[in-house]
């Protein structure tokens, strides 16, 4: 059974980044039948919040990643949250204290800075020097006497070869050469993120990691705890980093950067789960073509790590606005209002939903993110008459408005039926048809060159509004 998990540190707002190795850990879950776990890696006491754990929670609940196994629901392999894991950490420490893989460094964070810049100014590579590798049983006995602070560190095998499978970027080699003995436990009794990582990998019976790339570099040390500890070895996939459109790395110069500023800014869900598996991940060819409309289900039945490139992705906002126009079109009026309610507080609207909800009618193929739903507003309320944008007019059609005119102050309410009927009958009457006769009215009606279709300005500004407008029109151009 494959088992997948999402191991999130709760040190801020769940990053986009985040949000897209969950889904691939989701979605890959769901392809094959797995479980997929959430795991909230906290032992970073001054980093860690209660808000962070929240704020993961609720977002990924949003993009409806919600997981089989993990806080609030529990399952066989818990707990799921890593500060209530210590004596599992602890058994393990033990265990490799008696077989000699770890072992206890007195070193002070002075010594080490110490050992670090002179190596750093000789040119040698910086690791630990292994100093406490092998203490006397003496020496050890008089540091524990004086009560010295001590770390825990892993004993690196010299020139042992490290090999993993890696589903993005192939088979890795590395020679333990590179690397030092590393802290597993601090001095003050927490692990270090490779030793928990790998135990909690290990005892909940992980069988693949889908994280990002920034990790490779740490999977060498966890592949040596997993050997030592005689786990067996998970399949790695590392998944690459999304970079901002000039080529750097995602950062808050980009703007946003977490869910929950997407969020705000009037994204779906929808958009961006299908938004974020594309930036690596792309969908088989289905006849000669490449879907990339994809809901999460959709997708779920398609993903494969196969078809992930190991190519940083870049995170093109165009793009993802492209896509949640898609989806906005496809919610229906009484949705798109329940998500967007303070725009009938507007005085446009004055709290009438029937209004509201044919001002989202009418507007919605012009909407991209919600925010554009009370922004597109001012296309009724803000008008000035655009003299140069109309263009000349001929008496036949200033005829054609004042007769329009007259129709608007004896019908009583309008709607687009009668509007429609009064077109009909004003084109065959004056004969002005199509184009000729919508586009310089829609101009005057709205000020501007683009924007709703005519017909919606009959029906969303009230009667004196219109009178008012080619009252002016009429003046203007006569
Ligand atoms: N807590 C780690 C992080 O947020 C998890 C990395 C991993 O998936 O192993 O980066």
């Amino acid at each position: 059974m494959i088992r997948v998990r999402f191991a999130p540190s709760p040190t801020g707002l769940l990053h986009i980044g985040g949000a897209r190795t969950a889904l691939f850990n989701y979605l890959f879950a769901k392809r094959y039948n797995g479980k997929y776990i959430l795991r909230i890696e906290d032992t970073d006491i001054e980093r860690s919040t209660k808000e962070s754990v929240d704020n993961l929670i609720r977002s990924l609940k949003w993009l409806g990643l919600s997981w089989d196994e993990g806080p609030e629901i529990g399952g066989n392999f818990g707990p799921y949250y890593q500060t209530h894991r210590f004596d599992l950490y602890k058994k393990y420490l033990d265990k490799l204290i008696d077989t000699g893989d770890a072992y206890p460094c007195f070193c002070s964070p002075e010594e080490l800075k110490k050992e670090r810049d002179e190596q750093l100014k000789s040119g040698a590579p910086v690791k630990y020097s292994g100093k406490c590798r092998n203490l006397t049983p003496e020496k050890l006995k008089e540091n524990i006497e004086k009560e010295k602070q001590f770390s825990i560190r892993f004993k690196v095998p010299e020139h042992k070869k490290i090999v993993f499978k890696d589903l993005i970027h192939g088979d890795m080699e590395f020679d333990s050469e590179i690397l030092g003995d590393f802290v597993i436990m601090r001095s003050n009794g927490y692990p270090t993120y490779n030793y928990s990582v790998v135990i909690d990998d290990a005892l909940m019976k992980i069988t693949h990691i889908i994280r990002g790339d920034d990790h490779l570099s740490n999977t060498p040390k966890q592949v040596m705890l997993y050997e030592s500890l005689g786990f067996p070895l998970p399949i790695f996939a590392h998944v690459s980093m999304i970079l901002g459109v000039d080529g750097t790395r995602l950062s808050k110069r980009h703007g946003a950067t977490s869910v929950e500023e997407f969020k705000k800014q009037g994204f779906l869900p929808e958009a961006i789960d299908n938004f974020l598996a594309l930036l690596g991940w792309s969908a088989p060819e289905k006849d000669g073509k490449q879907e990339e409309i994809l809901s999460l289900e959709e997708m779920s039945k398609l993903f494969s790590l196969e078809h992930v490139s190991k190519t940083p992705a870049m995170m093109n906002i165009d793009k993802l606005h492209w896509i949640n126009g898609i989806y906005l079109r496809k919610r229906d009026p009484e949705e798109i209002l329940s998500l967007t309610p303070n725009i009938l507080d507007h005085e446009f609207f004055n709290k009438n939903r029937e209004k509201a909800l044919r001002y989202i009618k009418a507007l919605k193929d012009h909407f991209f993110t919600l925010n554009d739903v009370e922004s597109h507003i001012t296309d009724f309320t803000e008008w000035k008459l655009e003299k140069e944008l109309v263009g000349p007019l001929n008496e036949n059609y200033i005829a054609l408005l004042k007769k329009m005119l007259i129709f608007i102050k004896k019908s009583g309410s309008l709607d687009l039926s009668n509007v429609g009927k009064a077109f009909k009958f004003l084109s065959k009457e004056f004969g002005i048809k199509g184009k000729e006769l919508y586009i310089p009215m829609r101009k005057i009606l709205s000020g501007k060159e683009e924007g709703a279709q005519l017909q919606y300005f009959f029906i969303l500004l009230s009667k004196e509004e219109l009178i008012r407008r080619f009252e002016a029109a009429i003046k203007e151009f006569e």
